[in-house]
C-alpha cells in the first residue's frame, strides 16, 4: 500500500508502530504491575473488538507497519482471536508484522491459532524459574502452565522472546539462570527496569527498582556480552551472549532513555491514545469514533501525533513518589 501521508511527529520521527492494550484485565496480579485488589474498568468504557480493528485500520492507512497486541493479558479477552485473525490477514500487505505480548498462561491452547493467523513472534513475560517464586511475583500464575504453553509455541514455530523485569533481590541473582535457560530453549531475552506506573498497593517501586547497569555488571561475571547495533527503534539496546549464542536486550527507561528513535504510540483498551508511555498527554479516539464515525479518526490521529513529546521523564528515588504516571502498565500496554 502506497502511503502518501505518513505520520511524522514534531521531532521528525516516523510513527509506524502501534501497541494496543486490548483489555486491562488479567489472570495474573504481578506485584510490580497491579495491586491484588485491582479495580478493572467497566465494560462500557472498553473498546469493542470491532472498534479496536477500526482504529488499527486507520493507523495502517497512515503508515503503521507493525502492531503489537498487549494488555492486561490479551489472550484472556473474549473473542480476541477474531481481531488477531482479521489483522493477521494484513500481514505482508498493510502490515509487516502482527505480534503479541503475553504472560503465556493461554499459549497451550492458543499458540497454534496464533501461528495460523500470521503471528510469527511473541514476547512472553517470565520473571522467575522457580515455581514458588513465580507464584510469589505473579500472585496467581502457574509456572508449569506457562512452560507447557512455551513448549507448544516453540513446536508450532513461533519465535519467542522472554521479557523479565529485574527486581531488586527477588530475581537479582537469578537472571543468569534465566539467561542460560533461554539459551537452551533458543529464546531471546529482554530485561526490563521497573517503571513507576500506577499504584501497586503496599509494595514500593524504590524497593523493587534495580538499575540494569548493576544487572549487566553481574551478568558479565559469567557471560561475555558484546554490544550489537541491532535496533528496533524501541527503548531496548542489545548485546550478543557468546556462551548462549543468543541476543539479550536491556530496556532502561530509568538509567537511559532512547526516546530519540521512538517510532511508537500506544492505544489503551478505552480508546485513549498515549503518544508517550511516560507522559499523560493523550487523545480520546473512542469518542471520536463513537460520535463522528471512522472517517474522523485519521484527522484525530494526525493531530495527536503532532503533539508527541520528545521523551519521558520517569524517576524512582527515595524522595520521589512511587508513581510517575497514574495509569497502570496493564492499561497502556507494556
Ligand atoms: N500480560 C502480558 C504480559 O505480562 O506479558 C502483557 C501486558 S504486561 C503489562 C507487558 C509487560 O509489561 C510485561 O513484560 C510486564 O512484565 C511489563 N510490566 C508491567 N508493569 C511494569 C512496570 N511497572 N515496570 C516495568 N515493566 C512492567
Ligand atoms: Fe498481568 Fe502482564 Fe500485569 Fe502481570 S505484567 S499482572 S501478567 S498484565
Amino acid at each position: 500500500m502506497e502511503i502518501k501521508n505518513k505520520l511524522i511527529d514534531p521531532f521528525g520521527r516516523e510513527i509506524n508502530y502501534l501497541r494496543v492494550s486490548v483489555t486491562d484485565r488479567c489472570d495474573f496480579r504481578c506485584t510490580y504491575c497491579m495491586s491484588e485488589d485491582m479495580q478493572f474498568l467497566p465494560k462500557k468504557d472498553v473498546l469493542s473488538l470491532e472498534e479496536i480493528e477500526e482504529i488499527c485500520k486507520s493507523f495502517m492507512k497512515l503508515g503503521t507497519r507493525k502492531i503489537r497486541l498487549t494488555g492486561g493479558e490479551p489472550l484472556v479477552r473474549k473473542g480476541i482471536m477474531q481481531v488477531i485473525n482479521n489483522l493477521g490477514k494484513e500481514v505482508g500487505k498493510g502490515l509487516d508484522e502482527l505480534t503479541i505480548t503475553t504472560n503465556g498462561s493461554q499459549l497451550e491452547t492458543k499458540a497454534e491459532e496464533l501461528f495460523k493467523a500470521g503471528v510469527r513472534r511473541i514476547n512472553v513475560s517470565l520473571d522467575h524459574l522457580d515455581p514458588i517464586k513465580f507464584k510469589e511475583i505473579t500472585r496467581w500464575g502457574d509456572l508449569d502452565k506457562v512452560k507447557a504453553g512455551l513448549k507448544v509455541a516453540k513446536e508450532i514455530g513461533l519465535k519467542i522472546k522472554i521479557n523479565t523485569v529485574a527486581i531488586s533481590e527477588f530475581n537479582e541473582y537469578h537472571l543468569a539462570d534465566i539467561l542460560n535457560w533461554c539459551g537452551e530453549e533458543n529464546f531471546d531475552m529482554t530485561i526490563i527496569e521497573v517503571m513507576p506506573m500506577g499504584d501497586i498497593g503496599k509494595d514500593t517501586r524504590y524497593g523493587q527498582y534495580l538499575p540494569l547497569s548493576k544487572v549487566r555488571a553481574e551478568l558479565e561475571k559469567t557471560f561475555t556480552l558484546t554490544d550489537i547495533p541491532e535496533r528496533t527503534s524501541g527503548p531496548a539496546r542489545y548485546v550478543s551472549v557468546k556462551e548462549t549464542g543468543r541476543n539479550l536486550g536491556f530496556i532502561t527507561p530509568l538509567t537511559h532513555n532512547f526516546c530519540e528513535s521512538c517510532n511508537r504510540v500506544r492505544l489503551t483498551c478505552t480508546g485513549t491514545l498515549y503518544m508517550c508511555l511516560g507522559q499523560d498527554d493523550n487523545a480520546d479516539l473512542k469518542t471520536v469514533l463513537r460520535e463522528q464515525g471512522p472517517d474522523a479518526l485519521e484527522n484525530a490521529i494526525r493531530h495527536a501525533i503532532g503533539r508527541k513529546p520528545k521523551g519521558h521523564d520517569f524517576e524512582i528515588s527515595r524522595q520521589s513518589s512511587n508513581v510517575s504516571v497514574n495509569r497502570h502498565m496493564s492499561l497502556t500496554g507494556g
